[in-house]
């Protein structure tokens, strides 16, 4: 019987060096891991315990262990920009994607949102990704699969999301999409009425425009637009300072409550 405190063949495994520089690779027995500091084979990790220091043949550390979510987002093989961790994080509380939701996202891009809303939702949720490109597909296919495996409670949608949702009681609507302000009419036919919409947006304009057109729209309450700013620090013997560098910026978000109207 395999001993899931074990790496397998197949597996995912994250590489961190002393400089915590790091890599996800899948275990394939025979495979070497090359890197400036020396090769780690594949073989020498398999049957090891998933989180385990292991010495490359030039004598440099690294530590073996299974990537999170955000590690492997934060590493994905992509055709576009992704959304990042700090970020996908306030999504699904926003969301408040929960287990068993049905949810309708677009922009699929190369999945990295796509993976965490399954993992939120579960096996008895249901996620549409909308998207317009073939090469986003493929890529976006693929990353799901090195992550998640199959899922059969998802679907990718080949279409233009402007268009109009297909699915009726959708419980969350995430989108990440240059103009969300055009699934407006869509999301208020298709949400469920306390059904939530939550748009990643890259600038202010954007924010403003999408903002406004939800706060002064009949079936839409409690919009709400926010910014995550995440600051790092160093941590040393002799200092505790911020980090120098951050990433200054990456998106807005928006979101907004479907209301089905007054209670006459
Ligand atoms: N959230 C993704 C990144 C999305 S990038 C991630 O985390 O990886 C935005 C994507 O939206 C692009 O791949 C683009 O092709 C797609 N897109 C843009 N307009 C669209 C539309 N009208 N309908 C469906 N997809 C759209």
């Amino acid at each position: 019987m395999s001993d899931l405190n074990l790496f397998a063949e197949g597996d995912l495994v994250l590489l961190v060096d002393r400089k915590d520089r790091r890599y996800v690779v899948t275990l394939v027995d025979g495979d070497s891991f090359h890197s400036h500091g020396g090769i780690v084979h594949h073989a020498s990790l398999i049957g090891q315990e998933k989180g385990i220091r292991v010495r490359t043949n030039k004598g440099q550390v690294y530590y073996a262990t299974v990537p999170t979510l955000a590690d492997y987002v934060t590493n994905l093989p992509r055709s576009s920009q992704v959304v990042y961790p700090k970020d996908i994080g306030a999504i699904l509380m926003l969301g408040d994607i929960f287990p068993g939701a049905t949810v309708v996202e677009a922009g699929m891009g190369s999945a990295a949102l796509t993976i965490a809303l399954l993992r939120a939702i579960g096996p008895d949720g249901h996620l549409s990704s909308y998207e317009i490109r073939d090469e986003a597909i493929i890529q976006g296919r693929e990353n799901i699969g090195t992550m998640l495996g199959s899922s059969e409670n998802f679907r990718i949608r080949n279409s233009d999301i402007y268009e109009g949702i297909v699915e009726n009681t959708v419980d969350r609507i995430i989108l990440d999409l240059p103009e969300p302000w055009r699934v407006i009419e869509s999301a208020a036919q298709k949400l469920v009425p306390g059904g939530i919409m939550v748009c990643f947006l890259p600038t202010i304009l954007q924010v403003h425009n999408l903002a406004f057109t939800l706060q002064t729209h009949a079936s839409f309450e409690m919009v709400e637009s926010i910014e995550i700013l995440l600051r790092p620090w160093h941590i040393a013997a002799n200092s505790a300072r911020p980090m120098h560098r951050m990433v200054g910026h990456t998106g807005f978000l928006v979101s907004a409550r479907r209301c089905a109207g007054f209670i006459e």
